[in-house]
């Protein structure tokens, strides 16, 4: 990891500049921090917002000046999935800020279809805000989740936060949340019913007791830690759901439970809101109209010289919320 000087890019066809104003740092850029960026030399930050500064030939709807969030995935628009509107299961899908350059930069460049039009009363901040907020209602979605049903949310991190906001206005009766970090726990207090610790409570036995003797209806597996893998399956009633949207740090043992119990296990992958619709447009227009409260996600905001010593190893302890970058 290191920061250097780059030429500033330049929009060729169908793409545009934007100039960074935020972007927050993700779990999933933490684990590329830990393991090493590999051969990749890339740019990472995937969660970004800011104005264009210039664009390429053929992009039209796009001026200079314009607020934008960038939807990351990049896709081809032909495979099987693509022509189905899958975009996150494209066969040759691309992230800005892991694949391509990203937005731990002043500029970055990107396809013309990734922007989202950043009304005036949604703020920077808020915006860059969009993308964990998006991952989080693509897994409620596929949730399916029914008014009064319980669920439980394992992590409190800022993906937890938001998947609690999204079950609240999807209508979720009881919320339990499972987590570890004292940090975490104050902010997950605001948002949930009732807040656990797995390192004092028995998580398991006292959601069970809490939920008349029967487990929640839905159970959300945040954090990609082995041990909350095993109890999210094993807490989940029986015809429960458990969706998986941690990215799984090692491969899980599948409980006995999960047969008898006829649990369905589902993944919930980034989202697929490309080309105007679906998940980003709607987290827009809830913070924009109010529906959604971003101030329950705690933020800080450092400088991109700063990025190594107060982002990365700051958000590796669990200690803040999102860590904002201002480059
Ligand atoms: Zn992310
Ligand atoms: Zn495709």
């Amino acid at each position: 990891m290191m920061i250097r000087s780059v030429p500033e890019p330049r929009a060729r066809e169908g793409e545009v500049v934007v100039k960074v104003r935020m972007c927050g740092i993700c779990g999933s850029d933490l684990l590329f921090y830990e393991k090493g960026f590999g051969s990749l030399h890339r740019i990472m930050g995937h969660e970004f917002s800011g104005d264009i500064v210039s664009t390429g030939e053929g992009v039209e709807g796009w001026k200079v000046g314009d607020r934008v969030v960038i939807e990351p995935t990049q896709m081809c628009g032909k495979c099987a999935y693509c022509v189905k509107h899958h975009y996150n299961l494209c066969s040759s899908l691309k992230f800005t800020g892991i694949e391509m350059d990203g937005g731990f930069a002043e500029f970055v460049t990107v396809r013309a279809y990734q922007l989202h039009r950043v009304s005036d009363n949604v703020t920077y901040e808020e915006a860059a805000l969009v993308e964990p907020m998006a991952v989080a209602l693509h897994a409620v979605k596929r949730a399916g989740i029914n008014p009064g049903d319980s669920v439980t949310v394992f992590g409190g991190g800022p993906i937890g936060l938001f998947v609690m906001q999204w079950a609240r206005a999807a209508g979720a009766g009881r919320i339990f949340v499972s987590e570890i970090s004292e940090f975490r726990i104050a902010a997950a207090r605001k948002s949930a019913d009732v807040v656990l610790n797995p390192e004092q409570d028995d998580v398991v036995r006292m959601i069970t007791d809490q939920t008349d003797g029967l487990g929640p209806d839905v159970v959300f597996e945040c954090t990609g830690a082995n041990a909350a893998e095993v109890q999210s399956m094993t807490l989940a009633r029986k015809g429960g759901r458990v969706i998986i949207l941690g990215v799984p740090h090692q491969e899980t043992k599948v409980p006995f439970g999960l047969f008898f119990k006829e649990i369905t296990v589902t993944g919930a992958f980034a989202y697929a809101s490309l080309l105007g619709s679906g998940e980003f447009a709607t987290c827009l227009d809830f913070i924009g109209t109010g529906r959604i409260d971003t101030s329950m996600v705690p933020t800080t905001g450092i400088s991109l010289e700063h990025i190594v010593s107060k982002g990365f190893e700051c958000a590796m302890s669990s200690e803040k919320g999102k860590i904002l970058v201002l480059p």
